[in-house]
């Protein structure tokens, strides 16, 4: 701003202060009045002047207000600049945003989905987990089921039985009660598995376990030890008659029919019964005389139950002994057979022999079958045991026929489990081949019981031995429960009728089967011959009802080798008996 000194100046009193209306004296008054004219004009020009510098003043204020208003367009077009640099500055910030926002969007987006992704597999990992440990836990459980039961029946096994019974033993003990256990086996189960498979051998283990499991409680445990081997545990009973009713339920419930496939099967339960604590005081005492007794129902006839007394443990060391009395008496060649002739009833002479084993003990004692036959066909030694018979009985025969000497046949009894092995055709062919006997003078003992288990077998092996030439005998016959439809189907070339009716012909029924059975083989064509013949009378009835043959001790006991040779010797009167081999 421009600024002025602004002094007071005089100004002459005639002339007035040029373009102002006041005029001014030179009285004392006018003095007066001109001083204080000069005064109004030195005010005057001191009001020119201030209204000057006012207006210099303005006119500086107005440059000021100028430049203010330059500076302020200034101001205002900076601030316009500033605005729109700020309006950059946010449009680019905006953009920096937008820009951040969708840099942040998409790394969120792809943090989102990477997390999305990495849930996803948590879970799939997770399930997996849950999946592998699922199939873990099944896996131990599976593994847990099957030590403890039976793969085949499903049943608990020995292991699962025997913790079992130990706890019961426990409990009983604490409550002052009984524990029973019944040892079970099916009956003549080894013939079944032998002729019709084991699949159908299979079949048959899970019926049964079936048709026990149903007869028993759930608090109850049915166990399978193996083979055809079951054990029943009734926990907490109050006395043996408890085990007894349960006994008979269980043999009643297996005597029904079981169909296997296209097979009728009928099989029959021997049980042996022993308590926890009067039999036994732990779990092994009570387990073997519960087997003891078990043992004792087989000996008995079979199909029924017997309950664990002292006595039968004795029996059972027996048994045992007998056992391998046998094995041993096969490898030291402990057995001889024996010969028993079979005479023409008409004409008296020796039509055959049929061989009767022996065994004979250290003492030179000859044991009759019937000690014996039954632990040979349940420990199996039986199979080498006839093969043994058919060897020696076909090897002697042989010796017999070189030497001289006539027999029409040497009939050999085979047990059920050796006709129904799978070697026993080939067995018979090379014992033929070589002892060198022709085949027709052989001829196989097969008792009724054994034919009827396997009819389709059996029918394909008794076709297969006519086919050689060997002959084929019914022995006891009658006292089995044969299909006489079945029987009329084989080819069977002798029925035997057994000795017990022979024996009861002086009795009430004995005459009347007697005669229908040769009636029958009169029939079929088939040779009949009656055991048993001790009597006279006996013979009488046989001779006037024209049975052909005849077997019993009427005629002559079984006799060793040498004796029979003998005998054939005065029947055919051939061979000088130096000339026979005698054994
Ligand atoms: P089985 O085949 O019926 O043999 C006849 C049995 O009756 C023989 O008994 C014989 O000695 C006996 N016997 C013969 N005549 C008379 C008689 O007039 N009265 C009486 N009371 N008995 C007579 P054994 O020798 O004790 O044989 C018994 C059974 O043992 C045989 O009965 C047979 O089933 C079986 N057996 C014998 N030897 C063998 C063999 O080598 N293998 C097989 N698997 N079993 C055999
Ligand atoms: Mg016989």
């Amino acid at each position: 701003m421009r600024k002025k000194n602004v002094t007071p100046r005089h100004i002459a009193p005639d002339k007035p202060a040029e373009g102002k209306d006041e005029v001014l004296s030179v009285t004392p008054e006018a003095e007066n009045t001109l001083a204080e004219r000069e005064t109004a004009v030195f005010t005057h020009e001191q009001a020119v002047l201030s209204r000057e510098e006012a207006a210099t003043l303005r006119e500086d204020g107005a440059s000021l207000r100028e430049e203010g208003a330059s500076q302020r367009e200034e101001g205002a077009k900076k601030r316009e600049d500033g605005a729109s640099q700020r309006e950059e500055a946010a449009d680019l910030r905006e953009k920096v945003s937008d820009v951040d926002t969708k840099a942040r969007d998409k790394q969120s987006s792809r943090k989102q989905a990477l997390l999305r992704e990495a849930n996803e597999n948590l879970v799939v990992a997770t399930i997996r987990a849950q999946v592998m440990t699922d199939a873990a836990d099944l896996a131990t459980a599976q593994m847990t089921h099957m030590a403890e039961h039976d793969i085949l029946t499903g049943l608990p096994n020995r292991m699962l039985l025997t913790d079992r019974l130990s706890q019961a033993i426990m409990l009983a003990r604490r409550h002052g009660k009984k524990v029973a256990l019944m040892y079970l086996d099916l009956d003549h189960f080894k013939n079944i598995n032998d002729s019709l498979g084991h699949g159908v051998g299979d079949l048959l283990l899970q019926s049964a376990a079936n048709r026990l499991q149903a007869c028993i409680r759930h608090s109850d445990t049915v166990s399978r030890q193996g083979g055809d081997e079951f054990v029943v545990l009734l926990p907490e009973i109050e006395e043996v008659q408890g085990a007894v009713h349960i006994a008979e339920k269980l043999i009643q419930a297996m005597a029904e029919p079981h169909l296997i496939g296209e097979h009728q099967l009928n099989v029959s339960l021997s049980i042996g019964i022993s308590l926890y604590p009067d039999d036994g005081k732990n779990v092994d005492a009570v387990l073997r005389n519960a087997d003891a007794a078990m043992f004792h129902a087989k000996k008995n006839g079979r199909n029924n139950y017997q309950v664990f007394t002292t006595a039968m443990n004795a029996r059972r060391a027996t048994r045992q002994a007998i056992e391998r009395g046998l094995q041993q008496a096969l490898a030291r060649e402990r057995f001889v057979l024996l010969y028993q002739p079979k005479v023409n009833i008409d004409t008296g002479t020796i039509t055959g022999a049929e061989a009767l084993l022996r065994w004979r003990r250290s003492n030179h004692r000859l044991v009759r079958p019937n000690q014996f036959m039954s632990i040979a066909e349940d420990s199996g030694l039986i199979l080498q045991i006839d093969k043994w018979v058919l060897y020696e009985a076909c090897r002697q025969t042989q010796s017999w026929l070189d030497a001289g000497l006539e027999i029409g046949q040497i009939a050999v009894n085979v047990s059920a489990r050796k006709f129904l092995c799978k070697e026993f055709l080939a067995d018979i062919r090379a014992i033929l081949r070589e002892t060198g006997l022709e085949p027709h003078y052989l001829e196989i003992e097969l008792t009724e019981s054994g034919l009827m288990q396997d009819t389709q077998q059996t029918t394909a092996t008794l076709h297969a031995l006519k086919e050689l030439g060997v002959q084929i005998a019914i022995d006891n016959f009658g006292t089995g429960y044969s299909c006489l439809n079945n029987l009329c189907n084989y080819p069977i070339d002798t029925l035997k009728i057994d000795q017990s009716f022979v024996q009861d012909i002086d009795g009430d029924t004995g005459e009347a089967i007697v005669r229908a059975i040769i009636a029958m083989g009169m029939t079929f064509r088939q040779r009949v011959v009656a055991e048993g013949i001790e009597t006279q009378r006996q013979l009488a009835f046989l001779q006037s009802h024209r049975c052909a043959e005849g077997q019993g001790y009427y005629f002559g006991r079984p006799v060793a080798a040498g004796k029979f040779a003998a005998l054939l010797l005065e029947t055919t009167g051939k061979p000088q008996a130096s000339e026979l081999s005698i054994s």
